[in-house]
């Protein structure tokens, strides 16, 4: 089955994180959430898709938008994997992945249930924002 969502739901999302509606985040929301299925990835893609439609909206907005969709929690950045630029989920619940070496390809693990934070004290002055699980595989094709 699917479905899409539609502006006045991405507009409602919005409202529900506390997010201003602007031209770039309705544009650039259609094309992360409007998909059924999450998907991962860099803004460097990102743009070259947004380009494809010949958007008139900078990169600077493109970094910006993502930022206030990552901390209102509508996304998920997925820091440090490989040498490569952060990774970003549409999926924002926690679920553990495969970060391929040989291709840079990110996958979700399938059927594996994410393990209660074991119980560590932060260094003084910090807090746990979450827990990343990503298993490092090589081998394979880039397609
Ligand atoms: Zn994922």
């Amino acid at each position: 089955m699917i479905t899409e969502i539609q502006q006045p739901d991405i507009e409602q999302l919005f409202l529900t994180v506390n997010l201003r509606v602007t031209f770039a985040r309705l544009f650039i929301a259609n094309k992360l959430f409007k998909p059924i299925t999450p998907f991962h990835f860099t803004i460097e893609n990102l743009v070259k898709d947004l380009r494809n439609e010949d958007t008139k909206i900078s990169l600077a907005t493109v970094y910006n938008v993502i930022n206030d969709f990552n901390e209102a929690g509508l996304l998920q950045r997925i820091d440090r994997v490989g040498n490569g630029a952060a990774i970003y989920d549409t999926d924002p619940d926690p679920h553990a992945h495969f970060f391929n070496v040989s291709t840079g390809n990110l996958t979700n693990i399938k059927n594996f249930e994410m393990p209660h934070l074991p119980p560590v004290t932060p260094p003084i002055g910090t807090r746990i924002i979450g827990m990343d699980i990503i298993l490092r595989i090589q081998g394979g094709s880039k397609n």
